[in-house]
């Protein structure tokens, strides 16, 4: 029997997909039986039967199998294997006690930066064994409302590339503060996200290099994000435009090419959006609402800030396959940011996601796993180790556990 014939009529050049007869018959108005898609255990195969049945009958092309909109998974996908060397020994540096509880940790230059939770910024080189603190951060206090789907609101800490400036900014909440460390931790912004619904969002901030000029891009209100030049706090695109979109956590490229933008829409539907960066800032200060680099990735029903991350510049990774947040698969989706569309899919990565570029990285309980991006086979595992960051610089991932640094050299 060749697959190729459907009994929904269209040509398919992706594998079809297997339905039962009810889902097949439903036409025009007729209600819909609640689809539910059965795993075979083989990478993201499976077919589609509706809840009163369990007889995958006919074929359909997979963009009708993807419009019947699944809404409860049975079984499990597949996960590929294609095991290869990694040195895995993770370094581990007990921090100074003087340095106290650390909230935060940020690549920064050829070193780390830390957050204490008394509000110093400290630099923390391990080569050396050396902390230094730099300077104190004062962001502006807001009464915490009722933790909103259970995230509290806390510090987060940025800094540039070139380790002159540095961001705190209180995730889930309004506010923050920009310093410049090259003059003694100087504020020069105050940084004020707006006061409508900050709390269903981090905060949305993130430095970028631009033909090697060091930029802010932050949000001003929950619509809107802006470009500031972080030594002065000039705004560098100004415009007058509305926009119906929640922005949300943002990612920057390596190459500051593009941005990535984990926001929402109204009721609510997460959508994470890409634009250029070089364009919003040099030719079009509305580029991030109506820009010809913009692109709207996927549609998730009550689904965002979850893991993403950059692949390079052109591509990025999203965590969850599926458009309903009571309906995903775990694992990752890769997007061609130029273009929008979806390069692949596959089963197994959770939590974080980070890249170097090359491999993905994404965390589970304890443990991290590496996978190839492009053909999405797990190509190692990290026990006991759970990066929060990856230093582009020195080619590492880390993060810091009860008082030490933990770090995994992944540059080859
Ligand atoms: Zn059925
Ligand atoms: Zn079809």
């Amino acid at each position: 029997m060749p697959d190729t014939i459907t009994a929904c009529g269209h040509d398919t050049t992706t594998p079809p997909v297997r339905v039962c007869a009810h889902l097949t018959a439903v036409t025009g108005d007729d209600p819909v039986p609640d689809p539910i898609g059965v795993l075979t255990g083989h990478g993201l195969q499976h077919h589609i039967v509706c809840a009163g049945c369990d007889t995958p009958a006919a074929l359909i092309c997979a963009d009708c199998a993807a419009d019947l909109h699944v809404t409860a998974w049975r079984g499990q996908p597949g996960i590929l294997e294609r095991p290869e060397p990694l040195h895995t020994t993770v370094s581990r540096w007990p921090l100074p006690p003087a340095l106290g509880e650390v909230i935060s940790l940020t690549p920064a230059g050829s070193a780390w930066l830390a957050l204490t939770a008394d509000g110093r910024i400290a630099e923390l080189r391990p080569d050396t064994g050396s902390t230094v603190s730099l300077a104190t951060v004062d962001v502006r206090s807001e009464s915490p409302g009722e933790p909103w789907m259970g995230h509290t609101p806390s510090l987060r800490l940025l800094a540039s590339a070139d380790a002159r400036f540095a961001a705190v900014v209180r995730d889930y909440g309004r506010f923050g503060q920009v310093l410049d460390l090259a003059d003694g931790g100087r504020p020069t912004m105050t940084l004020d996200g707006g006061d409508h619904r900050p709390e269903t969002v981090p905060f949305s901030a993130a430095f970028a290099t631009v033909d090697g000029r060091t930029v802010l891009i932050h949000r001003t209100a929950w619509n809107r994000l802006d470009i500031s030049d972080p030594a002065t706090g000039t705004l560098l695109t100004p415009r007058t435009h509305d926009l119906d979109y929640f922005h949300g956590r943002l990612h920057v490229s390596p190459g500051s090419r593009a941005i990535l933008d984990d926001g929402w829409v109204w009721h609510p539907v997460g959508i994470p959006q890409t634009w250029n960066l070089p364009a919003w800032l040099g030719t079009n200060p509305a580029e991030p609402e109506e820009g010809a680099s913009l692109q709207a990735l996927c549609q998730r029903a009550y689904h965002w800030d979850s893991g993403m991350c950059f692949i390079g510049d052109d591509r990025v990774a999203l965590s969850g396959i599926g458009d309903d947040d009571d309906a995903m698969i775990p694992g990752a989706r890769i997007f061609d940011v130029t273009t929008g569309t979806q390069l692949t899919a596959f089963a197994g990565p959770t939590g974080t996601f980070l890249s170097d570029g090359h491999r993905l990285y994404s965390t589970a309980g304890t443990t991290t796993h590496v996978w190839d991006p492009s053909t999405g086979h797990r190509t190692a595992t990290v026990p006991d180790f759970t990066p929060t960051c990856l230093h582009p610089g020195t080619g590492e991932l880390a993060t810091i556990t009860d008082g030490t640094l933990l770090r995994l050299q992944i540059k080859i």
